[in-house]
């Protein structure tokens, strides 16, 4: 059994991608071809974001956003202890300082509870992560944001296609930050991003960044980087767009069967009445998690642990932030993601939960 199914995905579209990447081998623009300016268009429509940019990775799409918020040194971006690694990264790259906000146990994502008394006048930015496919609480927290008159990132490297309501990720922020990272839900062949945004300045600056700050050829207006989307993972990534709300139905169905089968001594995700997960990960809770992901891997079923550490606890970015954040070093000992993709079958999913309830009867 596999954690995540790629081959699976490919096998289905292979014919549509295989075309996909020759078109592109035959026009030649391989950087800023006609691919890339489409897919931006299509993410716009899918998401409900005024803007959509393509660019290199979702790290590099955090920091286009910091950079373009003009996030420098002494600055402070609030966010949440429990995330991968690139969303303390870039707020440390850039020389300023991620002030954590402890998790809800409930959702693992940042308390909006919590989020007021850590704003000080040297908060520039708030950065929430949409955490395992769901979309965070952006009605508290955008308030919170508002009445501060401070902008909010949304670090949406998991949740690309989530909803709230009738709210999208990548559609409330001031800026979001998607990855296409191959295992994310929507995911290239390789690294790739996008940041979406609704302000037109904020567009055209975050535009400038991702191709070294430039408004025409040979014209340098600002800083930037080489932040762009390759033309043949646009390419590929439009061919999975346009499968994707039926990959999100095969989610949903599959999370539904994980629910029915597996065994009451494990917590699984609760998703909001409404809301929609897309299950970048599914992410049960559990005591002795690493005993029980041991006797797992011995049956052939592989898991993984997002994450194992909060980022605070993390040698790169100790010596910068002090504190301690019992929901998260709570969730990190106890969390355990399952094997989830679209095309898991429900003889798969019996077989997890199984193995499962093999561990608790052992
Ligand atoms: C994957 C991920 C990133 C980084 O995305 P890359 O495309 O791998 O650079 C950032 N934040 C979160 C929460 C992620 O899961």
């Amino acid at each position: 059994m596999k954690f995540i199914d790629l081959n699976a995905q490919y096998r289905q579209y292979q014919t549509h991608i295989d075309e996909a990447i020759k078109a592109v081998l035959s026009h030649g623009q391989f950087i800023n071809g006609p691919e890339l300016r489409e897919l931006e268009k299509q993410l716009a429509t899918y998401t409900g974001a005024t803007h959509a940019l393509g660019c290199s990775s979702g790290t590099t799409a955090l920091q286009i956003a910091l950079m373009a918020l003009g996030i420098q040194p002494g600055d402070e971006v609030i966010t949440t202890p429990f995330s991968f690694f690139a969303t303390a990264e870039v707020i440390l790259l850039l020389g300023a300082t991620p002030v954590y906000v402890d998790i809800d146990p409930a959702t693992y994502m940042l308390d909006p509870s919590q989020l007021e008394q850590a704003i000080t006048p040297k908060t520039k930015a708030i950065m929430p992560v949409s955490l395992y496919g769901q979309l965070y609480d952006f009605e508290t927290i955008n308030a919170i944001a508002a009445k501060h008159g401070i902008p909010v990132i949304e670090d949406a490297a998991q949740s690309f296609g989530a909803r709230r309501g009738k709210a999208r990720s990548c559609s409330v922020a001031t800026i979001a930050c998607t990855s296409f990272f191959p295992s994310k839900p929507l995911g290239c062949y390789g690294d790739g991003g996008a940041c979406f945004t609704n302000d037109d300045a904020l567009a055209d600056r975050m535009r400038k960044i991702i191709d070294h700050g430039q408004s025409a050829r040979y014209q340098h207006d600002i800083i930037g980087l080489n932040a762009r989307l390759d033309t043949l993972q646009a390419a590929i990534l439009l061919e999975k767009l346009a499968r994707f709300d039926a990959e999100i139905a095969s989610r949903q169905q599959v999370a539904v069967w994980y629910a029915e089968k597996l065994c009451e001594q494990v917590t699984t995700p609760q998703i909001p009445v409404g809301s929609q997960s897309v299950f970048a990960q599914y992410t049960i809770e559990v005591d002795h998690r690493t005993k029980m992901s041991e006797f797992l891997k011995d049956k052939g079923i592989p898991t993984a642990v997002h994450y194992p550490k909060g980022l605070h606890q993390q040698p790169a970015s100790q010596l910068e932030t002090q504190g301690h954040f019992p929901a998260t070093e709570a969730a990190a000992n106890r969390v355990l993601s399952l094997p989830f993709h679209p095309f898991m079958r429900e003889a798969d999913v019996a077989q997890v939960a199984e193995g499962i309830a093999a561990w608790f009867a052992r």
